[in-house]
């Protein structure tokens, strides 16, 4: 453990009981978005890290984004499918698997019974020892699908986890160590990045060009939004830890 590690645990031991720093590499990770640049947002530069160190990286996005757009001209069916594609470009910037696109309505998404059986046939099959969503918990937030999404993965979790549940599945219960929430209401945990992870994070974000307007405030013309998100990035990883580059999360660790 170097010395800025150390400076690291001991500013968050004095400010947030119980805080933790930089799980060890999970050698399968699934990470779990409302909508197709959420992942990126939330836990990108940790995926691009844990790629690096050869985890496995599967990302899965519940939405399909057709409502990510101010145009009222624009055709939301196409604009679904252009986000798929924006999405299998990043998860590549990440070093992460195609994505799995459950393709629920944007705006629309509901903790179904289907939905979380999905999600439970891809969480026993895949098995990832870390998983990472939106936290459900959080305060005052209006977007109904960050809060469902973690609503949904939580309940996904525990029937994936339970022998009880879906017993005719066939395939066997599977438990991770830990749940990582990102944008959360409480951060107690946090990894540490280098500036090339948040590199590649701006390079997966700059994938989403039909996202330019709406969610970077970038003209819909820029070429490639990669430099102008990357110092950006940089200054939210860098808050309050010198030095130190990191991605926050609630973590829960006994599942
Ligand atoms: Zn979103």
């Amino acid at each position: 453990m170097n010395s800025q590690r150390n400076g690291f645990a001991t500013y968050l031991a004095a400010g947030t009981p119980g805080a933790t720093t930089d799980l060890t590499t999970p050698a399968t990770v699934l990470a779990i978005g409302a909508h197709p640049d959420d992942i990126e947002f939330g836990c990108g530069a940790t995926l691009a890290k844990w790629a690096e160190h050869s985890s496995e990286i599967y990302v899965a996005i519940l939405t399909d984004g057709r409502r990510g757009t101010w145009n009222r001209e624009q055709d939301q069916l196409a604009l679904a499918l252009s986000r798929q594609n924006e999405a299998r470009s990043a998860a590549l910037e990440l070093g992460a698997h195609a994505p799995v696109f459950f393709q629920q309505i944007d705006g629309e998404l509901h903790p179904s019974s289907g939905v979380i059986l999905r999600l439970v046939t891809l969480l026993r099959s895949i098995r990832p020892s870390v998983v990472l969503t939106h936290d459900p918990w959080k305060r005052y937030r209006l977007h109904p699908d960050h809060r469902i999404t973690g609503e949904i993965v939580v309940e996904a979790l525990v029937q994936a986890r339970d022998e009880s549940f879906w017993q005719e599945l066939v395939l066997p219960a599977s438990r991770p160590d830990s749940l990582l929430l990102f944008e959360a209401d409480v951060e107690d945990h946090s990894e540490t990045v280098d500036r090339r992870h948040l590199e590649a994070k701006a390079r997966a974000l700059a994938c989403h060009r039909s996202q330019y307007p709406s969610s970077y405030g970038l003209a819909a013309e820029t070429q490639d939004a990669t430099d102008q998100l990357l110092p950006r990035l940089i200054e939210v990883a860098s808050q309050s830890e010198g030095d130190l580059l990191v991605e926050r999360f609630k973590l829960i660790a006994d599942l």
